[in-house]
């Protein structure tokens, strides 16, 4: 992979630590899932280091919580200029370890980057407040502090912006932050780490901990008590478990975990509106996002329509080798992956789906799955209640407002969910009573630096991203002035 790559510093092959890139005995393997070759080796992080990566941070976050806030902003703006200017090596790197397209991962470094903009500007902003007091001789001032050291786990569908969006917000807030990338794509995390250093974070503030064995990293993470703050992204299974693993030092915790977006196209909707939105978000990064539209209702009235217009649009597609341009789909992140998908269609086609394009499965050891566009498919099948997290469409028929709420809201999830429609009244009801922290209205490419990206029920708490994410980085303290 090396001769791709015209910044030889952002390959990085062991976790680092107190500003250094550190190597052990052990090394695990990072593939490129399109040609499933092995791409390089990396060290798995041992008990030492972890060790380490937890004490440095805690000391560099002593002396962080106390540098002047323009200063963190500079900082972050340096970091921001070096992520920009190796923007295209940055996407290599992860089109390689993650298997998306070159556009998708060029996309991700913009929209990653944006976080580290956003928070360099709201390093600046942190209030608080002065409140009335119940008697003469007191005063209530209300202010905020850095919650400390900050302790995260992410996935490997979003590898770049999963960490900045949080790393970014933390630092900005005055604290220190360690992350377990996903062993699947490490180096994409270990490259900005590089780039932070170079940009003059001190060292120990930013600690990334690579390896295979998620638990022994995890049990780290969660249970030290120098951790003040665990947050994750990835799946609600793993988001329970951990969340429970931190309950005995009660760390401050937020989650972004899985989803089960609907996608309500009634019969006044523009469909062309409603198709081009759909196209960019399922197939952005194969469909391996959280928010990604998981179960399409379509009204009756439009249903033949819109499966016409959608199976032609998908027939466009080009899969193959995210590195070559002319791809707009790259593969899934393993061939498991690939299987796993399959399953999930054969399944709905024994429940009674069928099959506009795509459905087949694909060669073992393969991990591209075909685009597929399915009809016919019933409101509780199994492939409505599971997460798909592949190139899969759903499209379900229904022929009232209040059915297709009612089945809409009828997961334990709670991420993201999408509605089109003309009308006036359609659009206040849907948007107040459907269940999710994020609604796109007549539109579903969603996340941006300026908005709240969250969930309510089992898709997680807390806010990345807007004027709200620095939020779970920061305690409230309150200070009583009495005798005055
Ligand atoms: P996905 O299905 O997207 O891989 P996971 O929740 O399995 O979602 O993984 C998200 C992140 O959680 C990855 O970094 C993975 O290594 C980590 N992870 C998975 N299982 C555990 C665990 N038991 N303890 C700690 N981290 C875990």
């Amino acid at each position: 992979m090396r001769s791709l790559i015209k910044n030889q510093a952002l390959i990085q092959q062991g976790s680092f630590i107190n500003g250094q890139f550190v190597s052990t005995n052990y090394h695990f393997e990072v593939t490129n899932p399109a040609k499933n070759v092995t791409l390089i080796q990396v060290a798995e992080v041992d008990a030492k280091q972890l060790n380490q990566a937890v004490e440095s941070s805690s000391l560099a976050q002593k002396s962080w919580q106390n540098v002047p806030a323009q200063e963190k902003a500079r900082i972050l703006r340096r970091w921001l200029t070096l992520l920009e200017e190796n923007h295209d090596d940055l996407a290599t790197i992860m089109s390689l370890e993650q298997g998306k397209t070159l556009a998708d991962a060029k996309a991700e470094i913009a929209y990653g980057n944006s976080f580290v903009e956003w928070f360099s500007e709201e390093a600046k902003r942190i209030y608080g407040d002065t409140v009335s007091a119940p008697a003469a001789d007191k005063r209530i001032t209300v202010i905020k502090q850095p919650v400390g050291v900050v302790g995260a786990i992410t996935p490997w569908n979003f590898p770049n912006a999963m960490i900045t969006r949080k790393a970014a917000a933390a630092f900005a807030a005055g604290c220190s932050f360690i992350v377990k990338p996903a062993a699947e794509t490490p180096l994409s995390a270990l490259a900005i780490a590089y780039l932070a250093q170079q940009a003059g974070l001190p060292d120990g503030l930013f600690n990334v901990v690579v390896g295979e064995n998620a638990q022994v990293i995890g049990e780290v993470l969660t249970t030290h008590p120098l951790i003040n703050k665990f947050t994750f992204t990835g799946s609600t299974r793993v988001g329970k478990l951990l969340t429970a693993q931190c309950a005995n030092t009660v760390k401050r915790v937020s989650m972004e975990l899985g989803g089960n977006a609907p996608f309500i196209v009634f019969d006044d909707a523009d469909l062309e509106v409603a198709i081009n939105a759909l196209m960019a978000n399922k197939f952005r990064n194969c469909g391996q996002t959280c928010i990604s539209a998981n179960r399409i209702y379509v009204h009756e009235s439009v249903y033949q329509q819109f499966s016409q217009m959608l199976v032609e649009r998908v027939s466009e597609l080009k899969q193959g080798d995210g590195l070559e341009p002319t791809n707009n789909i790259g593969c899934l992140i393993h061939h498991q992956a690939a299987k796993h998908v399959h399953q999930l269609v054969a399944g709905a086609i024994e429940q009674g789906a069928k099959v506009q394009i795509g459905g087949l499965p694909t060669a073992p050891e393969n991990a591209f799955y075909p685009p597929t566009v399915l009809t016919n498919v019933s409101h509780g099948d199994a492939i409505t209640q599971a997460e798909i997290f592949g190139p899969v469409l759903a499209l379900i028929a229904f022929d009232d407002d209040d059915t297709v709420l009612a089945q809409a809201n009828d997961t334990d999830y709670g991420l993201a969910c999408y509605f089109f429609t003309q009308q006036l009244k359609r659009v206040n009801r849907f948007s107040e009573q459907l269940d999710y922290g994020m609604v796109g209205i007549n539109d579903a490419v969603i996340s941006n630096a300026a908005a709240p990206f969250g969930g309510v029920k089992q898709s997680g708490y807390g806010r990345e991203g807007s004027k709200y994410g620095l939020d779970d980085f920061l305690d409230v303290k309150y200070l009583c002035h009495g005798a005055l």
